[in-house]
């Protein structure tokens, strides 16, 4: 069964398939913005992204797809932090990269193919607003600024239908330009595509033919897909608040430099709420993973309970969720335990059908526990790992921090795992006993069990 997804342009459910000869699957995900950790909210749209990388792998072969997400260390808000923490930006960004890295790799997402960051592809964004500046798309205004001319590409606002909101409330009618900043734009709706140096900027700047400055966050994306992925793109993707005015502008740009359509499917997940408002560091409602830990929940368990929801609905997140995420864990992970080799059935091909059907994620996990409910009996362990892998679910977590673990211990601890789930207990403290006299200890948690070298 093909992959289909609503288009946020189209409007419409499409069927996702490579468009080039090569048979490569183009797939670009805007990434984030590195001054700050990223909140769960933002790991949401990342997982479900992750979902999406996993099921075009499925479909299309593992070779078959390129993902790039890119990684915006350069903007106002990276350069403020910079400012107020009096350290250089390539240092503070570098800090939170990793962090996102590390926080990615807790929640089992697959790295992009290509990660390109905007300061490393700056002759590119140049080449890209000298080329608009010479189509007529773009002017320069007094400051060394330029902008893009909103004007010049009729097919603007078809991904937002921005023209049919503005005029609705009037102020395009008016003819007045919308200016709610002192820069020197000739309409309200232009944008930057380069930002000529201020003070505030400092030190954060580079040559260019119309003076130094910094480039506009919109134009980073169009040169960097335009770089690692071709003019014309197979799959674009956010978060629903990208969609206007990022992606819009990014349609524009691309479209008038290159003179071919940008991106054939566009792809908005929601956002995650807390207590009904979007969860935000401009809110100050946010959690990091660090927290969610700090509370004795795993990453696999935040994994599990970002996934529950529709991704194209908004998710209310409670601790309640987590702790329901637990439980479903462990019962994936004793169903594991309790197949046995020998299986050959694949009952799962329903949900990986729910998941290729517009991620519908709470479809797939329901189905997916009829399974389970109705027994182990004659299923192939490879079907389970199948599903797991497109879910990205990943039940050997606990086992993670003792990298040297031998396996006789690990295969042990997953045998008494699976009996105290059963909770056949004195098989349980049996294979307790046996751990220990190999040297280990396992210590039970909400979620799962760590083991750990015995103590003398
Ligand atoms: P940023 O680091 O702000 O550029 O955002 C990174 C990604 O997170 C973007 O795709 C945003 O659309 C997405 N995002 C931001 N807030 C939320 C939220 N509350 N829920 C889900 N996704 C979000
Ligand atoms: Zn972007």
């Amino acid at each position: 069964m093909p992959i289909r997804l609503f288009d946020s342009l189209s409007r419409d459910y499409r069927e996702l398939r490579p468009a080039q000869p090569d048979g490569l699957f183009r797939f670009y995900n805007c990434g984030p913005t590195v001054y700050a950790p990223a909140h769960i909210g933002n790991f949401r749209t990342f997982v479900v992204n992750d979902l999406l990388r996993r099921l075009l792998e499925l479909e299309f072969g593992k070779d078959k797809v390129k993902h790039v997400r890119n990684l915006t260390d350069v903007d106002d808000k990276t350069i403020r932090r910079a400012r107020e923490e009096g350290r250089p930006l390539a240092e503070v960004t570098r800090q939170w990269t990793e962090k996102f890295h590390a926080d990615c790799a807790a929640l089992n997402c697959l790295p992009p193919h290509v990660e390109p960051a905007a300061t490393g592809h700056i002759p590119e964004q140049i080449d890209m607003i000298a080329a608009l500046e010479r189509r007529g798309h773009a002017y320069r205004t007094e400051d060394g600024s330029v902008y893009f001319k909103v004007s010049s590409f009729p097919g603007y606002g078809a991904l937002s239908r921005v023209k049919e909101r503005e005029l609705r409330v009037g102020s395009a009618i008016s003819g007045k330009p919308q200016t709610h900043d002192a820069d020197e734009k000739e309409d309200g709706s232009d944008f930057a595509l380069w930002k000529g140096h201020k003070p505030d900027d400092g030190d954060t700047f580079w040559p260019a033919p119309w003076g130094r400055g910094r480039p506009g966050w919109h134009i980073e994306c169009s040169a960097m897909s335009k770089k690692h992925l071709g003019d014309t793109i197979d799959l674009h993707t956010g978060g629903v608040d990208l969609l206007f005015p990022h992606h819009e502008n990014e349609i524009a740009q691309s479209q008038c430099c290159n003179g071919t359509p940008f991106a054939l499917h566009w792809y908005h997940s929601e956002h995650l709420l807390v207590d009904g408002k979007k969860m935000s560091k401009s809110l100050g409602n946010l959690y990091t993973l660090d927290q969610i830990k700090e509370m004795g929940h795993s990453p696999s368990a935040l994994r599990y309970a970002l996934l529950a929801g529709h991704p194209r609905k908004q998710l209310n997140f409670t601790l309640d969720s987590l702790h329901a995420a637990e439980k479903a864990l462990a019962q994936l992970r004793a169903f594991r335990a309790s197949l046995a080799p020998g299986g050959t059935a694949d009952p799962f091909g329903p949900a990986l059908a729910a998941l290729q059907d517009d991620l519908n994620t709470p479809h797939a996990l329901g189905l997916i526990f009829t399974t389970l409910h109705a027994g182990p009996a004659g299923i192939a362990p490879a079907a389970f790992e199948r599903i797991l892998f497109a879910l990205g679910l990943d039940l050997t977590e606990a086992l993670k921090p003792v990298a040297n673990t031998p396996p006789e211990v690990t295969a042990l601890a997953e045998q008494r795992w699976a009996a105290k789930n059963a909770k056949n207990w004195a098989e349980a403290d049996r294979l307790r006993g046996a751990i220990a006299d190999l040297g280990w200890s396992m210590l039970d948690r909400k979620d799962g069990y760590t083991l750990e070298p015995a103590k003398k």
